[in-house]
């Protein structure tokens, strides 16, 4: 169980490190990814710490609803939601998540190829 684990991203939720924040509400936090891959690339996490879909349950489910809504916010605020966006989450090794918080890419901007790497 790694819920609640500290990473770079509690640090970020605690604006103990500068980035630009997109949106915030009670549970969700949107900031641009520091190393973008996509004119338009934020990602978008819940304040608490819950390591990835697979540890997420029952209780996670209004939470992971509130995550998705969240994209499309950040779409609408970036001026991108008619153009469309992409959302990524990297669970787990083989995918290359890299930060142990779970977190949602929204990529847009330019046309995004398919199938990804
Ligand atoms: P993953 O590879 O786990 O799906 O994505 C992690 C993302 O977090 C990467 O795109 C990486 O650039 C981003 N990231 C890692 N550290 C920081 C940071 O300190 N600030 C910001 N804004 N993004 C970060």
């Amino acid at each position: 169980m790694t819920r609640g684990k500290e990473t770079i991203f509690s640090k970020i939720i605690r604006g103990e490190i500068p980035t630009k924040r997109v949106f915030e509400s009670e549970h969700v936090l949107a900031f641009h990814d520091v190393s973008p891959q996509a004119p338009v690339h934020v990602l978008v996490i819940p304040k608490e710490a819950l390591l990835n879909l697979t540890e997420a349950d029952e209780n996670d489910e209004a939470l992971l609803g509130e995550l998705l809504r969240a994209t499309d916010r950040v779409a609408e605020i970036l001026g991108v939601r008619e153009s469309g966006f992409r959302v990524v989450i990297n669970n787990g090794k083989d995918a290359g998540q890299s930060v142990d918080h779970l977190h949602l890419h929204v990529l847009a901007g330019r046309p995004l190829a398919w199938p990804p790497g």
